[in-house]
């Protein structure tokens, strides 16, 4: 046993109701689990110990939502949309040509990377989806090196029908063989449910299948205009629908009486030129909000949870308060993992050891200082890693 204490915490945000902010506080990190937070005056010494000098420090980002197992480049593609072209689907077809083209080893090394990226940004817990390969063995191998190198992942074999390929015959693909060949590998399945994708019969197959064989269910939906995704992933018992930029008030009521998290992307919405999510109106309503990077080479190429933070922050009408939890506790039960031993987006005895420190005073300063990296330590799993 490797105990550590990180003392000197001159703002702790543990996102736990009973022991909720401290000031002057620390925490002793054991292997992989908090051992024990509180006052740093009435902490016990350890073997090792770090001190912080007042700095701010909360549970690491917990990323819900990444599709990290790519190849290819689409810079041109964000030069036409930001010279006016609309975002559609269809660019994913390009990613996928890519992706089949790419070594494993290649593969695993952007995946690789982007991890080291966010975490040196805070990041501790990351989902990550497969939807790059769209055949059988592209979707399992995408799966395969997924899983060496994130937390959670997720088949989103239903992201486009690949180009040249029969709507209904990749359908029964998606839910027979590739779901057969994917579902040992992952935990969760998503389907792309939007105009140019998936619609609300065919998602409902996809997803169906997947529950039967075990998995957990995501939807993308919302996206690109008011569509059926949040209905039928809250009709599903969805743990999570993504994206919610476009919602009817039936929409913002199905999510506040539902345990569907509504997992906001706003670096996503800025990149594709859409209006932000109704972030605002979700929280007022009652519904759950998750802050998620939605990192990928399309639609949202960045791993910053602070980025998303300030924007919803800024012009999204969260509080700090408000957006920190939703890029923390929030993204944890978007994921279903934010209860029980080695619990994440939290810190209190036997959570997952993922601490984040800023080089600031207060979680204040992620929206106060936009852009401004100040990531200064982070623990994951109990490792200090950056
Ligand atoms: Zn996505």
């Amino acid at each position: 046993m490797t105990a550590t204490l990180i003392t000197g915490i001159g703002e702790l945000t543990t996102n736990d109701d009973e022991l909720g902010r401290l000031h002057d506080a620390a925490v002793i990190i054991e292997d992989e689990r908090v051992r024990w937070v509180g006052p740093a005056a009435n902490a016990e010494p350890t073997d090792a110990r770090v001190d912080v000098g007042g700095r701010a420090a909360l549970p690491g980002w917990v990323d819900s939502h990444t599709h990290l197992v790519f190849a290819g480049d689409r810079t041109a593609e964000f030069e036409a949309r930001m010279a006016g072209q609309a975002y559609s689907a269809g660019g994913i077809a390009r990613t996928v040509d890519a992706t089949r083209a790419a070594t494993d080893a290649d593969l695993g090394e952007t995946v690789r990377r982007l991890v080291r990226e966010a975490v040196s940004q805070g990041t501790t817990y990351l989902e990550t989806k497969t939807g790059y390969g769209l055949t059988v063995d592209d979707e399992a191998r995408c799966a395969r090196i997924a899983a060496e190198h994130v937390d959670e992942v997720t088949f989103l074999g239903a992201h486009i029908v690949p180009p040249g390929t029969d709507t209904d015959d990749y359908l029964a693909t998606v839910t027979g063989p590739m779901l057969d060949a994917v579902a040992p590998l992952v935990r969760w399945a998503d389907v792309f449910c939007e105009q140019g994708a998936f619609d609300a019969t065919q998602s409902e197959r996809v997803l169906r299948a997947a529950a039967v064989r075990g998995l957990g269910l995501r939807v993308h939906g919302n996206q690109l205009g008011e569509g059926p995704g949040v209905q039928l992933a809250v009709r599903l018992g969805a743990a999570s629908v993504d994206h919610c930029t476009y919602l009817s008030d039936n929409d913002v009521d199905a999510l506040a009486g539902s345990d569907t998290v509504a997992t906001l992307l706003p670096a996503c919405d800025l990149s594709t030129r859409q209006p932000l999510a109704p972030a605002r109106r979700l929280l007022d309503a009652g519904a759950v909000v998750a802050l998620a990077s939605n990192a990928n080479p399309g639609s949202s190429y960045t791993t910053s949870m602070a980025f998303c933070v300030a924007t919803a922050v800024l012009q999204q009408g969260l509080s700090v308060d408000e957006a920190v939890w939703a890029a923390t506790r929030g993204g944890a039960k978007a994921l279903r993992a934010d209860t029980g031993d080695g619990a994440v987006g939290v810190l209190r005895p036997g959570s997952r050891a993922d601490l984040h420190v800023l080089d600031a005073p207060s979680v204040t300063h992620l929206a106060y200082r936009p852009g401004v990296p100040l990531t200064c330590a982070v623990w994951r799993n109990g490792a200090r890693e950056y």
